[in-house]
């Protein structure tokens, strides 16, 4: 790698493009005072990215651009590129990963630009990049951002008067270090990017919990659900398997059943009208009959009463006749002779047979009348003469008249009795027939009866039938009812139950248990809920996914900072090691170099640790929000040959120039940069030191390039190239290649 070029335009007091070619190992740069030679340091300083502007002599971006002059106007940015042979392809980027990447260009060319308003553009290889990159570019040819390498004017004793710290800054940026300490910034940027991310990570992954946790749950529901249906498929089968055959079974039986009924209800009717209808509530001709023979009989019976009281009346008289004539008989006794008293215990007795037969209570009590009427009549007079002797012989001629007429009267008693007794033998006869005929009817009412009966059995049978057909079709509409809302609960697969098989024995009551169970697990189905279950699982999956997807993360990121801690510790020690290292050889170096500028003493830098207070971001580290930080500094210790002092306040400016020199050549020594850029180091050397100084130069030059402004004739005679600067009739500063003589004369 070698600087190859270097362009301004515009860039302080250089208006135009200008380009400083360093085809030798030692360029000088000469010129009088003011003509722009520090510009062109600085213009090295800024492309390689300067921060302070203040190190450049300027209070704001600015005042780096060209400000105008009388003849030429102001320019609008300053910009300065910078390019580098790189065909040994030793540049290298970091990139995202903390990778160093070779970049495969054959020549690398950095490019700054500052505008007017302060804004900064850097460019590689035309593109625009970060500071951080270009800075990580140049650490990776040990071009460090402390820019140890270019000593501006008036600082060649920079590292004397800079910080224990600075200076272990410039030391490890010479020693090549810096690169690491890139790393290490770089390991602890993605360190806190990656803890940030941890915890968004985190953050996400807690605020997906909740959801996360009510899908599982609802997951498991709907396993539980899975279960369930499984369950109840399982019941269904059998319950819908039996349920089925069962209702075919009663179906054909009820019908069966039906169909044998219905014709026995026929056949039943067909007799029921067979069986002839009697009309039991008309009377019949002969009850009119008898009925007509019974009140003839009572009506005889009252013409026979009516004859025996005439019979008694004369009988009476007949008595009363015969007494008045026998005997003075008392008034108060009637006589009855023995065979009248016969004929009206004959009378009574009849009249008594007659009540026996009788039904109808009305005729009764009118026997029982025509009893009393007899006895009434007969009672008080009752005197029972046993003697027709003594009668007949009280009889007179009025007797034989009542004789007479007695014997009339008993002639049509006589008659009227027999028409009595045949009208009674008639009423007998039609008593037997009647009940006869009633006989047949109550036969064949009883018939009629039964069949009656059989016929209300056999129609109340049918109904129960139709009771029951109706209740079947109602289970039938029950089953079917069932499958649809199994259906609804367990799907298409509900019908599968035709192909169950059963028993052919169907026990009730276990389908009535299995109906229970059935209920109770749609219950249970129900309120778990079937709906979304495959919506509920994919989003589950996808959730939980995500959530195994933020774990993992989660474990790449913690191993991540592990091993960026790994990393950065690793890198610390490497650089502990490396600058301790480094200092050894620095020493040597430095102490050859002291020697060799001041013919003998001894030049040595030591490591001293300090202690310094620092504000903690992280506050809970001490009570006060401080850390006790250990920095490790490098101190310059320094023994003059033939002098007491050590102390670096107290040596002269030559002194101390020797002693920067010495010690930055032997830095560059230990690890050589590509380049040096050295303002004016040279200004307060005598001429043994400037000859001893353009050696070191030339041992240098081995193994870095140097840019060398310089007012030292001894100096501009170790160059290969000589550029003066002068400024030109537009006030512009102007670059042209000079030969040492005209460079002498130049720089004067
Ligand atoms: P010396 O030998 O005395 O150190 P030098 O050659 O190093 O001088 P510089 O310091 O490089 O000279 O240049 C200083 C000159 O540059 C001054 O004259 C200053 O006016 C000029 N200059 C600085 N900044 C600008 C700018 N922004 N625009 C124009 N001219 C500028």
């Amino acid at each position: 790698m070698r600087l190859k070029n270097l362009e301004l335009n515009g860039f302080k007091s250089f208006s135009k493009k200008t380009v400083l070619e360093f085809q030798n190992s030692i360029v000088s740069i000469v010129g009088p005072n003011g003509s722009g030679k520090s510009n062109v340091v600085e213009a090295l300083r800024f492309v390689l990215g300067e921060q302070s502007i203040k190190s450049m002599r300027g209070s704001s971006g600015s005042d780096l651009i060209f400000k105008g002059s009388k003849n030429l106007p102001k320019s609008s940015r300053a910009s300065v590129t910078i390019y580098f042979n790189n065909s040994d392809k030793v540049f290298k980027l970091i990139n995202g990963a903390g990778e160093n990447i070779n970049l495969n260009y054959e020549t690398i060319s950095i490019s700054r630009e500052v505008y007017s308003d302060g804004l900064n553009k850097y460019i590689l290889n035309g593109s625009e990049v970060r500071l951080r990159d270009i800075n990580n570019l140049l650490s990776s040819v040990n071009i460090g951002s402390s820019h140890h390498h270019i000593i501006s004017q008036g600082e060649a004793d920079r590292i004397l008067n800079a910080s224990s710290k600075d200076r272990r800054e410039m030391v490890e940026d010479a020693l090549g270090l810096k690169i690491f300490q890139y790393k290490i910034k770089e390991a602890q940027r993605k360190l806190e990017r990656t803890t940030d991310n941890m915890k968004e990570v985190s953050l996400l992954r807690r605020e997906n919990a909740p959801h996360l946790n009510f899908l599982k749950k609802q997951v498991d529901k709907f396993e539980k659900a899975k279960e369930m249906q499984i369950t109840l498929l399982s019941f269904y089968q059998e319950y819908l398997k039996k349920e089925s055959v069962y209702l075919e079974k009663e179906q054909f039986f009820l019908l069966k059943e039906k169909e044998k009924i219905s014709s026995e209800l026929e056949n039943i009717k067909e007799k029921i009208s067979s069986v002839e209808e009697v009309s039991t509530r008309e009377e019949s001709e002969k009850e009119k009959e008898l009925k007509i023979l019974e009140k003839k009989v009572y009506e005889i019976r009252g013409i026979k009463s009516e004859i025996e009281r005439k019979l008694g009346r004369i009988e009476g008289m007949m008595e009363v006749e015969e007494k008045r004539k026998e005997t003075k008989i008392p008034e108060s006794v009637v006589l009855i002779s023995e065979e009248k008293v016969k004929t009206i215990f004959n009378e009574i007795n009849d009249f008594i047979n007659e009540a026996i037969n009788k039904e109808d209570l009305s005729d009764i009590k009118n026997i029982l009348l025509h009893i009393k009427d007899i006895l009434k009549e007969l009672l008080p007079k009752v005197s029972i003469e046993d003697s027709s002797q003594n009668l007949n012989s009280i009889l007179n001629p009025e007797l034989e008249l009542l004789k007479k007429n007695q014997q009339e009267i008993l002639t049509e008693m006589q008659n009227i009795k027999e028409e009595e007794n045949k009208i009674i033998e008639n009423i007998d006869i039609l008593k037997r027939e009647i009940n006869q005929d009633n006989e047949d009817i109550y036969l064949k009412e009883k018939e009629r009866f039964n069949l009656r009966v059989k016929y209300q059995e056999l129609t109340s049978a049918l109904e129960l039938i139709l009771i029951k057909e109706r209740n079947l079709l109602k289970e039938m509409e029950s089953f079917e009812n069932e499958i649809k809302e199994g259906s609804v609960l367990i799907g298409i697969e509900i019908l599968s139950y035709k192909d169950f098989v059963i028993e052919e024995n169907i026990d009730r009551s276990i389908q009535e248990e299995l109906k229970r169970k059935i209920e109770r697990i749609k219950i249970k189905l129900e309120d778990v809920g079937l709906g979304g279950g495959a919506e509920v699982i994919k989003e589950f999956q996808e959730v939980s996914e995500r959530d195994n997807f933020l774990a993992k993360e989660m474990e790449d990121l913690s191993k991540s900072i592990e091993a960026l801690r790994v990393l950065m510790a690793d890198l610390k020690e490497k650089i502990d090691i490396e600058f301790k290292e480094g200092i050894k050889k620095i020493n040597i170096e430095f102490s050859n170099f002291f020697s060799l500028m001041f013919g003998g003493g001894e030049g040595y830098l030591s490591i001293v640790t300090e202690n310094k207070r620092k504000k903690n971001d992280d506050e809970s580290n001490t009570e006060e929000g401080e850390n006790i930080v250990f920095e490790q500094g490098i101190e310059i210790n320094v023994s003059l040959p033939h002098k007491k002092v050590k102390e670096l306040n107290a040596l002269s400016g030559g002194e101390r120039s020797l002693t920067s020199i010495a010690l930055l050549f032997a830095m560059s020594q230990v690890n050589p940069p590509p380049f040096l850029v050295l303002d004016e180091t040279d200004a307060a050397l005598d001429e043994a030191n400037s000859r001893k100084y353009g050696d070191m130069l030339e041992k240098l030059s081995h193994h870095s390039q140097l840019i060398v402004v310089t007012h030292n004739r001894e100096t501009m005679s170790r160059a290969g190239i000589l550029y003066g600067v002068t400024v030109g009739s537009d006030g512009a500063s102007k670059l042209l290649s000079v030969k040492l003589d005209e460079a002498a004369a130049i720089a004067k």
